[in-house]
């Protein structure tokens, strides 16, 4: 399901945006629609309010919990069960972290990532990939959300990009807390740098009022119109212009078009600094020059004030060397970046190893002493890619 869908079906029953706001920020925050002075029952319109409960029944379903695997510091597997029987991964993660799947199965079929092995199986509804994060937070508090499960949100990027853009604004958590991974893709970047997301997302969405700055302070009567939404009682919803509900539906439209859009962090998830080998490792990755990605990449980088995060999944005798290690600095030089260096977690079936603690930390301290930042993750942790799918493999095989 797509939240597009989902704000369709509750206009088709008479909510207006006001209603749809309430209601995703109770879905998305795991909250309550009741407001104080304005209970759901009065606010929300009888025909919405008859068909919560099947809503409801139909969100709760999107993603379940089939079984939690705790991992050690804070983290914890859990492998989840779509509507239709699919499975993908999310990982709680410490500080209120969050790594969700956007596809089931991945098309990129990276050498050292069980997600690609089977292909792509399906894409992720936007309703899909925030029902991940609905379901994380009846267990726990969820303050950041990095798109690194299972997929390549590149090739799912309305869904994703719709998914940040609740996430953003009803589902309460800071956009540079929301972190879109990538191995590269051109897509990415247009999308990413373009104000306003052209993805039809919204689709009571009117085009942007033109030639009326955002910052000039509304028109008195729109003012008061907005005042009454605001705090509507079943009272005050009579108080409005033309006698309609709530905030007139041009003023409501015009008010969410004029939301900005949502700007995640990114990650780039390069591995090597050789074309030749990345083209290898990440097979079915775009053929883009290394140097290209990196300065798309800086662009955004400027442009939001989040550093880009460089993801390098370290395999011994592949891509620990010292001749990269000296192209990463060459390349890094003087960008707005982090190196995340991630051990290779093993896999069954493949013959890679991780790289000793100790080359690891002396690649990560050589970074650092040439004034690029650099950190280690641990890909049971903090970023899991590579590591993603195991669980869902695992899950399919005993099926
Ligand atoms: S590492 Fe990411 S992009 Fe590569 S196959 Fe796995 S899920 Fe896809």
């Amino acid at each position: 399901m797509r939240i597009v869908q989902l704000r369709q079906r509750l206009h088709d029953l008479g909510a207006k945006p006001c209603h749809e706001d309430r209601l995703l920020r109770g879905w998305s925050q795991v909250g309550s629609y009741d407001r104080v002075h304005s209970p759901a029952e009065s606010f929300f319109p009888l025909a919405l309010r008859n068909e919560l409960p099947a809503i409801e029944a139909e969100l709760s379903g999107l993603a379940r919990l089939c079984s939690e695997h705790p991992a050690g510091k804070g983290v914890a597997r859990l492998l989840v069960e779509l509507n239709d029987g699919q499975m993908v991964e999310s990982v709680l993660l410490p500080r209120g972290g969050l790594c969700v799947s956007t596809q089931v199965g991945c098309a990129v079929g990276c050498v050292f990532c069980m997600s690609g092995r089977a292909g792509l199986l399906r894409q992720l509804g936007s309703a899909e990939i925030v029902a991940q994060v609905v379901l994380a937070r009846k267990r726990r508090a969820v303050s950041k959300v990095v798109f690194m499960g299972m997929g390549e949100p590149a090739h799912n990027l309305d869904n994703v990009l719709e998914a940040i853009q609740l996430l953003g604004t009803q589902g309460n958590i800071g956009h540079k807390n929301l972190v879109l991974s990538t191995v590269g893709d051109l897509r990415v970047f247009e999308r990413l740098m373009d104000a306003d997301y052209p993805s039809g997302s919204n689709p009571l969405q009117l085009p942007l009022v033109r030639g009326r700055a955002e910052s000039a302070p509304p028109p008195k009567e729109q003012l008061a119109i907005r005042l009454s939404c605001h705090k509507t009682t079943a009272k005050s919803l009579v108080m409005t212009r033309g006698g309609g509900e709530g905030l007139g539906r041009e003023d409501e439209r015009e008010k969410q078009s004029s939301i900005p859009a949502v700007k995640p962090a990114l990650a780039l998830s390069l591995h090597t600094t050789d074309a030749a080998l990345r083209a290898k490792l990440l097979p079915r990755a775009p053929q883009i020059a290394i140097e290209e990605l990196v300065e798309h990449a800086e662009a955004y980088a400027r442009a939001t004030s989040y550093p880009v995060q460089y993801q390098w999944t370290l395999i011994e005798g592949v891509n620990d060397s010292d001749a990269e290690l000296e192209r990463i600095a060459q390349l890094l030089s003087g960008k707005y970046a982090v190196m995340n260096f991630i051990p290779f977690n093993a896999v069954d079936g493949l013959a890679y190893r991780r790289p000793s603690a100790e080359r690891t930390a002396l690649m990560a301290h050589s970074l650092n002493r040439l004034g690029i930042l650099a950190r280690i993750r641990d890909s049971a942790g903090q970023e899991i890619e590579g590591a993603c799918g195991q669980l869902r493999a695992r899950a399919a095989k005993a099926k």
